[in-house]
């Protein structure tokens, strides 16, 4: 039986109206007027809370199989419904094995069998010796590759240097897949600790001292250079740096195929209002400079940055260090599927950015850069009906209970924002719904996105 999802304000590819999202058998049938509504239909009126597409995350930590204690599917998947994301994509890295191999994506595969709320795709590694298993990967349904050009912060995802990069680039080419770049070079970074022997680890100064600028900007220049020479689909992950903007700007004029995103942290957060051993905000590259935040919001709204995604990655909470304060120890990645829709829309309203705005870097483009853009990303007659219900009004203070991932820490603990899901829809089905004493389905339907 069909059901109609009436709203003042339903978000659609050709902008925001009054309209009806008419859904059958999990799909989207039309995009309609309250007078060609079924007449058996069953009505959900809205009113005034806007439906948005389900948000699409290409930058997750889900950490399973291998480091399920530190974040698995289920937590995952479940803080996405709440935060209202319908899909989502996994990183490489950080679950044991690596997705370096086919053998390791199927190890995947297997964990997150009947475990996720949401549905979700797999990113492939482009490690130090894993040339040989690029083409493979892509054949086996990755959207994509991941590397870094500096050590992740975790041993066994190794990362790349420039010849090993080099051997892996003409296949990535081939693949016709984005390859995903943490953007830090180490050169500027050395620098950097020659000068800080005896720092006080425990002052955010420190720490946003020895990963300056300059470690992005001479790694994008690079990823830049090989872009022109291979050809091949780059994506700058988590851009902190505004320094880096010019010369993105200038590769894209060129017409090289390059994406950017940057994350919620970066465009709400500050270097100078961050305490001294609040080591929840430790990530990197770093949170920067109030001027700095300024810039990456307007270059998100000139489009010179395309979407917002979360860089979800969790750990236990000890690995953060609060005993000590120092950021040096600390674990670094800031957690907030649960939220991030509340972050971005708080700072959309202060600015005066719109809901299409918000759908186009939190959805559409997230869905392109990974393939999805058939199953997701656009309200769209044809497609999924995986939509969020989203109470724009509303202020809250973020408390444990809205967090719903593994570990219930928060740098944002505490902040006031405006605006969240009040349920999340699936295929058409029920997946969170905020007030419900039970917010989450029994048993979770979620799916691998198959290759199209
Ligand atoms: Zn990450």
């Amino acid at each position: 039986m069909a059901q109609a999802f009436l709203s003042n304000r339903v978000v659609t590819p050709h902008g925001t109206r009054p309209a009806v999202l008419l859904v059958e058998d999990g799909r989207i049938r039309a995009i309609c007027q309250r007078s060609e509504i079924p007449f058996d239909a069953i009505i959900h009126d809205c009113g005034n809370d806007a439906i948005l597409p389900g948000l699409v995350d290409t930058h997750v930590h889900i950490n399973q199989p291998g480091r399920t204690e530190w974040e698995g599917f289920r937590t995952a998947t479940r803080a996405a419904a709440a935060g209202g994301y319908t899909t989502l994509v996994d990183m490489p890295l950080n679950c044991l094995p690596e997705t370096t191999t086919v053998a390791a994506l199927e190890a995947k595969r297997q964990s997150a069998q009947g475990e996720c709320f949401v549905d979700w795709a797999p990113w492939g590694g482009a490690v130090a010796d894993n040339q040989q298993h690029i083409l493979q990967l892509a054949r086996a349904g990755v959207r994509g590759y991941k590397c870094f050009l500096i050590y992740p912060g975790c041993d066994g995802f190794t990362m790349i240097n420039q010849q090993q990069l080099e051997a892996a680039l003409p296949a990535i080419a081939e693949s016709g897949l984005p390859l995903l770049v943490h953007a830090e070079l180490a050169g500027p970074i050395d620098q950097a600790a020659a000068t800080l022997a005896n720092a006080d680890w425990r002052r955010y100064s420190t720490y946003l001292a020895s990963r300056p600028d300059e470690t992005e900007l001479q790694a994008i220049r690079l990823m830049i250079r090989l872009c022109r020479q291979y050809k091949f689909r780059l994506h700058i992950v988590h851009l902190s740096t505004a320094l880096a903007l010019d010369d993105l700007r200038a590769a894209r004029a060129e017409g090289l195929p390059i994406t950017v995103e940057t994350c919620p942290h970066y465009l709400h957060f500050a270097a100078e209002d961050i305490p001294d051993g609040a080591t929840l905000l430790k990530c990197a590259p770093p949170i920067r400079s109030h001027a700095n935040r300024e810039a990456l919001w307007q270059a998100l709204a000139a489009g010179d940055i395309d979407m917002v995604v979360t860089d979800h990655s969790p750990c236990p909470p000890e690995m953060k260090r609060a005993d000590t304060g120092r950021f040096d120890l600390a674990w670094g990645g800031i957690a907030s599927l649960s939220l991030a829709l509340s972050i971005v829309h708080t700072e959309c309203a202060r600015r005066g950015h719109s809901l299409d705005h918000l759908v186009r870097w939190m959805s559409s483009a997230p869905a392109s850069l990974a393939g999805l853009s058939g199953h997701a990303g656009g309200l769209e007659a044809g497609r999924e009906a995986s939509f969020v219900i989203f109470d724009t009004e509303g202020h809250f203070d973020v408390s444990r209970g809205d967090l719903h991932y593994r570990h219930p820490i928060s740098a944002y603990m505490g902040e006031t924002l405006q605006g969240r899901a009040k349920s999340t829809w699936l295929h058409g089905e029920l997946i969170y719904t905020r007030t419900a004493a039970s917010p989450f389905p029994a048993t979770p339907h979620g799916r691998e996105i198959a290759l199209s």
